[in-house]
């Protein structure tokens, strides 16, 4: 396990500054070493990438095609060895980081297959204007601790299919299935053109103040993402931010509690509560809201909280203490206010990171476990009155990441999810994404969008190609 390094330009390579421990938020303990690189490494790998850059951007959709393809027989082949490294490092049970794997392959090989059109804006007798799209150089990708596999997948696999180097770097948190990941791709195309750095020391700051760095695909926190805008200004960087969220669902009156509570469960505690587009404040008309709240309460007391890698096991742990303690604080200060917690809402008393799924129920709007992204395992359930009022007070919030309406009447939810300001609006379901659908952020949660090819264009500049058909005689 302990034979995890850095690739930069081709290479296996060790940190040059040592390396540091890898945690098991299942125990608490360090399971692995992760290299910890230099401040010259990455310039190395910066350096791998624009050289490397020279021959990739003029390989074919053929070409890259068949790579991309190759890279996800791999990761199909590898996938169970993949998912016990992500559960390790992570947290989630087993089946779902074999969820995360498996999508990889599918949006790998869905990537493989797109190509970039070229757009013609006008032919006639005089003139021909034509748009291109051309890669940008090198691509920075970093990732946060969630999903950390299938994240570094998005950002990583349609800037190299648009024709860009990448350096990626992983959160110090959980950095080792991006480093198999890496090892993975390297397998299959030329040196330099996929390279992976993995430390803290100010590596973020570095690789946004890069001058040699095109572009930087960015998911994570809003501030982080706000401290990596200021910092890209240098040689304007183009920037994709997927960034916080603190998505909010409204359930309209008279919606059938068991045919929809089962959903509400798993879009708010997807992965412990731990994604950004996770369900984290539900809106409840005061008709249906112990009915609701209570039936919330019973999934929950039925999940089964341990190691991801136990048999049996539905619910992980925290992925690390910091966010374990950050739940646990909102929880409390709800309570102090008066909340009352219907199950969980007490750290587990055993080795790990294991916080239980918690519903808390008489929150409300100002109050930090509703305004604030929790990020974790616990929802916030929202008396209102009113559809229009639950709608203001969903949208009175700086995030604007996802949003859902649940009801019997589509015409209705539609109508109100369309008044949703989010980048993404779902009706009768939430946090659905697939390969197809560009998903991203409005507000404070970010600016550009991932996948289809609205995502893939953002890894590309745009040429107008402007030609007069009289050739000078
Ligand atoms: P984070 O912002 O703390 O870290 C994200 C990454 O940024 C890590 O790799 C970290 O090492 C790096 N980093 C730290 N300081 C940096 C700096 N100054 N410059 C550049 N990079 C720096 O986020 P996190 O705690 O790892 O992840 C959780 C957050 O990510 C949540 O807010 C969540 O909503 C968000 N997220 C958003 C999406 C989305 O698609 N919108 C998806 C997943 C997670």
């Amino acid at each position: 396990m302990n034979d995890f390094r850095m690739l930069i330009d081709g290479a296996r390579v060790a940190g040059e500054s040592g390396s540091f421990d890898v945690i098991n938020p299942a125990t608490g303990a360090a399971f692995a070493q992760c290299p910890a690189g230099s401040l010259a490494q990455l310039n190395q790998a910066v350096d791998a990438a624009g050289n490397a850059f020279k021959q990739w951007k003029h390989s074919t959709h053929e070409d890259r095609c068949k790579r991309l393809h190759a890279i996800a027989d791999d990761l199909e082949r590898e996938a169970a060895e993949l998912a016990r490294l992500i559960v390790q490092e992570q947290g989630k049970p087993l089946a779902l980081a074999m969820s995360e794997v498996m999508g990889s392959v599918v949006w790998t090989r869905y990537s493989a297959e797109q190509e970039i059109p070229v757009e013609l804006v006008e032919d006639n007798a005089n003139q021909r204007i034509e748009l291109h799209r051309k890669p940008l150089g090198v691509v920075a990708s970093i990732t946060p601790w969630n999903w950390p596999f299938m994240i570094a997948v998005w950002h990583i696999i349609p800037a190299l299919r648009a024709g860009n180097c990448v350096v990626s770097k992983p959160s110090s948190l959980t950095p080792l299935s991006t480093l198999r990941l890496v090892e993975i791709i390297a397998r299959h195309v030329p040196k330099g053109v996929i390279n992976i750095v993995t430390g803290e020391r100010g590596f973020g700051g570095a690789i946004a103040t890069h001058p040699n760095i095109n572009k930087i695909v960015f998911t994570g926190s809003t501030p982080t993402g706000q401290s990596v805008m200021r910092a890209a200004a240098g040689n304007l960087k183009r920037l994709t931010l997927e960034l916080g969220g603190n998505d909010a669902a409204i359930v309209l009156p008279g919606t059938p509690v068991e045919a929809v509570v089962e959903d509400i469960f798993k879009a708010a505690f997807l992965n412990m509560g731990q994604t950004c587009s996770a369900l984290k404040r539900l809106y409840v008309h005061e008709s249906q809201y112990d009915a609701f709240a209570e039936a919330l309460a019973a999934i929950a007391r039925r999940q089964v909280v341990g190691d991801g890698l136990e048999p049996g096991t539905d619910f992980g742990p925290v992925q690390n203490l910091d966010q374990l303690e950050l739940v646990s604080a909102l929880v409390e200060d709800a309570r102090a206010q008066g909340a009352r917690v219907l199950t969980g809402g007490v750290r587990l008393d055993r080795p790990g990171f294991f916080y239980p799924p918690t519903i808390v129920t008489g929150v409300t709007d100002g109050q930090r476990l509703v305004d604030e992204e929790q990020f974790g395992p616990v929802l916030p359930v929202i008396a209102y009155s009113d559809v229009k009022d639950a709608l203001r007070r969903a949208n009175a919030s700086d995030m604007g990441l996802g949003g859902s309406v649940w009801g019997t009447d589509l015409e209705q939810a539609q109508a109100v999810a369309g008044e949703l300001e989010s980048g993404v609006a779902w009706v009768n379901c939430h946090a659905q994404i697939q390969p197809n659908t560009p998903f991203g952020g409005s507000k404070l949660s970010g600016f550009g969008v991932e996948f289809g090819l609205e995502g893939l264009l953002e890894f590309t500049a745009q040429q107008l190609k402007f030609v007069r058909k009289a050739a000078p005689q």
